[in-house]
């Protein structure tokens, strides 16, 4: 099979689908194939310019009856499989509120509502779904986000794996507050909130699949609040992204590509807690591919940088807040990563699947 080049949403993407291929793990890897699925299957048929914008949630402005602008709403919504159910530091409920609340947050939206749909398993014990409703709750209430309207759908034993859950979430973006993964300007400096790989790593932890024991906690967390404070000391933030699957690499690659800039990284400034790192060396991957739940890229104005940090550095899930790189005009959609040795190497997005069903 050839492989053709198409700029649908700006992302040049590779796209080696036809109607004769069937679905793989990759397809859901939010990397290279995630994105193939969406520019030769999904857009095709749905598009319009809120969902062309290819963001963390899509942005719309309407009217009241007399014609007068209400605030900008941002809508997102996820499905959440993860496997297992329970690991440290979360568990599928707090990772199916914290997932919607962040990419809400990722457009400068203030998350307000949150819903959910529920696919249960018959078997299922009650006491668990209690327990994930109870940690759902006890996220929302962090977040300050209500869930608002809900749905269950049971079926047959075998044919889902315990419970799946699907939120969707919505906010308003106060006035003057223009974020996106296409607002990067070269010159600007990308931040990030805090160490990457976390999540992934601890739940591969609580499959058993890393063959030792480690005090690896996922990292997932709504970053609402962290957000808000952001955007209080800066109006010069430009883009807002949670390097969720895919991880750090696959995020930046997108906003490369949406942005049509370059992101150039110091791979020393890059913070991997060591036992993520241990884990990554002898499993073969590398942290930069990792899913992280819990944390954010800020790409911002070079003058409010320090201003910024400052204001992460004082609040909850920033403290850790570091900057890892630089925008640069050329060579465009690329991200490139100056090594410890001194060279300089491409950063690809993720191809293939490296962990299933870590969200
Ligand atoms: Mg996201």
């Amino acid at each position: 099979m050839t492989e053709e080049t198409i700029s649908y949403t700006g992302l040049l993407c590779p796209v080696p689908l036809s109607h004769n291929d069937r679905i793989v793990l990759g397809h859901g890897s939010g990397g290279r194939l995630s994105h193939n699925l969406i520019n030769k299957i999904f857009l095709p048929h749905l598009d319009n310019p809120i969902l062309h914008a290819a963001n963390d949630a899509g942005v719309m402005q309407l009217s009241d009856q007399e014609g007068i602008s209400i605030p900008r709403l941002a809508i997102s919504t996820d499905s959440h499989v993860v496997s297992p159910l329970f690991f440290p530091g979360g568990d599928i409920g707090k990772l199916s509120v914290c997932g919607t609340v962040n990419d809400v947050a990722m457009m400068g939206a203030t998350p307000l509502f949150i819903t959910a749909g529920f696919i249960l398993e018959e078997g299922l014990e009650i006491s668990i779904l209690e327990q994930v409703v109870q940690s759902m709750q006890n996220a929302a209430q962090e977040a300050g986000v209500l869930v608002v309207a809900g749905d269950t759908k049971v079926v047959q034993r075998g044919k889902a794996d315990g419970l799946y859950i699907t939120t969707a979430g919505i906010g308003t973006i106060s006035p003057g507050i223009h974020i996106g993964g296409e607002i990067a300007q070269p010159d600007d400096i990308v931040i990030l909130s805090g160490t990457i790989g976390d999540h992934g790593i601890a739940v591969l932890q609580a499959r058993g699949e890393l063959g030792f024991q480690t005090d690896l906690k996922s990292d997932v967390s709504p970053l609402n609040h962290l957000i808000k404070n952001m955007l209080l000391s800066s109006k010069h933030i430009h883009v807002l992204r949670d390097p969720t699957r895919g991880g750090l690499a696959t995020s930046l690659n997108e906003i490369a590509q949406q942005s049509k800039v370059c992101i150039e990284l110091e791979e020393s400034k890059i913070p991997v807690k060591p036992e993520v790192s241990a884990a990554c060396e002898m499993l073969g991957f590398d942290p930069l591919y990792v899913a992280n739940e819990g944390k954010l890229i800020a790409i911002v104005a070079p003058q409010d940088a320090e201003k910024i940090l400052d204001v992460m550095h004082s609040t909850q899930y920033g403290e850790d807040a570091i900057v890892i790189g630089r925008v640069k005009a050329v060579p465009q959609s690329r991200v490139l990563m100056r090594t410890m040795i001194g060279s300089t190497r491409v950063v690809d997005m993720l191809s293939g699947e490296l962990l299933p069903r870590i969200c």
